[in-house]
């Protein structure tokens, strides 16, 4: 199930994957990570064969090293093996298995060629050439890879689920049981899981067809299930898939259809008459499922009221998904309809995906600075580098609108880099001013610390820029217990970086990680200052903290400060860094400069 996992011995971190990604997604995400384009596109599968991401790439590495020598795009020779393991064309003494084979075969690479508009080739395709170093070169600087592959990668799995989906219709139509396929062969579960998905879609339709009543798609997953999944364990994880399962053939009459599409990622279809009938079968589902063994479950609620019957299957699902996801997020409820604004989160996120290359090689990022102050002294003692995306047509792209979704494609990582670098280049410029003492903090996204490069990445740059490692700091946002952040951080640590955690009581507090993990200081969120000015439970706690860091003798910093009321209580409960609107919002690098001048001239 997801989750990242360690392969000893060979030093990597194997990425496995989150619940309810497509095959798009996956290749993409792969992509995003610097495979190459027959990695991605066999990796995306490669669950479905139930092989594993290391395997898988042992396999297409091997294409990879073909497409050096003979020039065809990847994503043709992993595509062709993917229908070959999935159509089973398994037997190569069996004539009529081999002449099905090469129709198939014959079929995706004519399919492939006409919607690449006959580009075929790796070089056609890049431009360049991947045999010749010096092309290579010109790959890696312009990032073409991310650039130009995304195409290629995508036709070829719309050509790849298309005959993957045929091949059940003739599958089921040549009257095969199902139930026939004994449920540990891994390929077959993947045929059987297809043609369920072909029977509940042709069940959905007939209903379409036949009701007079309205209809109702219901979509619903559990929220952090990757985090039940790393607490209890995989097994558990599926044992609760199971029941739900159950529950639902129990509670589903005859004419309400469910499956489980993915994972964690469920659909029910039903007929409904008001509104309030269908969130009356969703809150008694919910009654029911809403916890297992004692471990409560969080269910996110997705639904779309079909307003048109004639509108494409896949379309009505794909509005409750878009439900599903918005109900994700809303913390208020977790039953949300499908709304008509929930498109644009989408377009957003494929204008996101499309514009990130050209924002770093078109200089499009910009680092921003928030000072931090000590309230008794009244001066600033450090900065956040913050990032800021000026888009020339769309104008600045906060960071709450791009940094979730680059983290989920791993483009955060670049972007990091970047920033990281402004603020070394920043702190050179302070130096050479003679304004040494302002340490800048910079986000290191939790992609880091997944593998080997950041540890290196940061000493090179401060090795280059010729500045202290002291006055780099790294902002890491603390989470559930993770050994994996609290083996990198420890790392960092001994490399000589300072340690912030960041977002302290945002999330999953948890104390032990300030006793595993080496952190310098905390810095609290802007929760605790909302909380303490509201109640004297939210003051009494943030004591508590206070006296906790000071007792471990851990430095403290209150972000998000914005009154004069919340300054007091923080001096005198003892805590006197802060960061926050009250003395200034972040900046331009310029500006802070200028307060930094200003103040070293007092
Ligand atoms: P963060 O690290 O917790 O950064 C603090 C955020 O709170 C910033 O939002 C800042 O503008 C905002 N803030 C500061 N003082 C106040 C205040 O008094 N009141 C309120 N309401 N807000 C305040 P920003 O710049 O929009 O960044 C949002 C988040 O995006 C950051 O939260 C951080 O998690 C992420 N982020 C920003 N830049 C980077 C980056 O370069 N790399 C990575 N990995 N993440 C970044
Ligand atoms: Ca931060
Ligand atoms: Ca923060």
């Amino acid at each position: 199930m997801a989750g990242m996992e360690y392969q000893a011995g060979l030093g990597l971190w194997i990425q496995k994957w989150g619940y309810s990604m497509t095959h798009k997604e996956k290749a993409n995400q792969l992509l995003n990570q610097q495979y190459h384009c027959s990695q991605a596109l066999f990796g995306a599968f490669a669950e479905d064969f139930g092989m594993d991401l290391k395997t898988a790439f042992k396999v297409s590495t091997c294409f990879g090293a073909g497409m050096r020598q003979g020039g065809t795009c990847g994503c043709i020779t992993a595509s062709l093996l993917v229908l070959g393991m999935a159509l089973g064309f398994y037997d190569s003494q069996d004539r009529e298995l081999e002449v099905y084979g090469n129709k198939r075969t014959d079929e995706f690479i004519r399919r492939f060629t006409e919607q690449m508009n006959g580009m075929v080739d790796c070089r056609d395709i890049l431009g360049q050439d991947i045999s010749i170093p010096v092309e290579m070169a010109v790959i890696r600087k312009e990032g073409l890879i991310l650039q130009k592959c995304p195409k290629a990668l995508n036709i070829s799995i719309d050509i790849l689920e298309d005959m993957l989906a045929d091949h059940m219709k003739e599958v089921a139509e040549s009257s095969i049981n199902l139930e026939d396929i004994p449920e540990n062969d891994e390929m077959q579960s993947v045929l059987k899981s297809i043609s369920k998905l072909r029977r509940f879609r042709r069940n959905v339709n007939n209903l379409l067809l036949a009701s007079s009543k309205e209809v109702g798609f219901i979509q619903f997953d559990i929220r952090k299930f990757k985090i039940v999944n790393d607490l209890y364990g995989e097994n558990f994880g599926d044992q609760i898939l199971d029941f739900i399962k159950r529950q639902l053939q129990e509670i589903c009459l005859e004419d309400q259809y469910f499956i489980n599409l993915r994972s964690d990622v469920f659909m029910v279809v039903t007929e409904y008459g008001r509104e309030e009938e269908l969130v009356a079968f969703i809150e008694k589902l919910d009654a029911r499922i809403n916890s297992y063994k004692d471990v409560k479950l969080q269910l996110s609620y997705g639904v779309y009221t079909v307003e048109d019957k004639k509108m494409e299957l896949r379309q009505m699902e794909d509005r409750a998904a878009m439900a599903r996801k918005a109900a994700k997020g809303n913390i208020l409820t977790n039953i949300l309809f499908y709304k008509e604004q929930f498109k644009e989160s989408l377009y957003n996120r494929k204008f996101i995906e499309e514009n990130m290359q050209a924002a770093i090689t078109e200089r499009q990022f910009m680092m921003y600075l928030q000072p931090k102050y000590s309230i008794a002294k009244n001066e600033i003692i450090g900065a956040e580098a913050l990032v800021r995306w000026r888009h020339p047509q769309r104008g600045m792209i906060y960071p709450n609108e791009f940094i979730p979704i680059i983290e989920e494609n791993g483009f955060i990582k670049k972007v990091d880099y970047y920033i990281w670098e402004e603020a070394c280049r920043f702190i050179r410029k302070c130096k050479d001013a003679r304004m040494e003492s302002c340490p800048v903090s910079v986000n290191v996204s939790r992609v880091h610390l997944r593998d080997n490069e950041c540890v290196k990445v940061l000493s090179d740059m401060i090795e280059e820029y010729q500045i202290s490692k002291g006055l780099l700091e790294l902002e890491i946002t603390e989470t559930a217990d993770d050994q994996q952040v609290s083996l990198k951080a420890l790392e960092l640590k001994e490399e000589g970086f300072k340690l912030l955690m960041d977002d302290f009581g945002s999330g999953y507090s948890s104390l032990n990680i300030l006793l595993e993990t080496p952190f310098d200081v905390i810095k609290l969120d802007k929760k605790f200052m909302e909380n303490m000015m509201v109640s004297g439970k939210g003051r009494l706690i943030l004591e508590q903290v206070v006296s906790m860091a000071n007792k471990l003798e851990l430095g403290l910093l209150a972000e998000g400060v914005e009154t004069k009321e919340q300054i007091e209580l923080l001096q005198s409960i003892g805590c006197d860094q802060v960061q926050g609107y009250y003395y200034a919002k972040p900046m331009p690098e310029e500006e802070f400069y200028a307060l930094l001048e200003k103040q070293y001239a007092k």
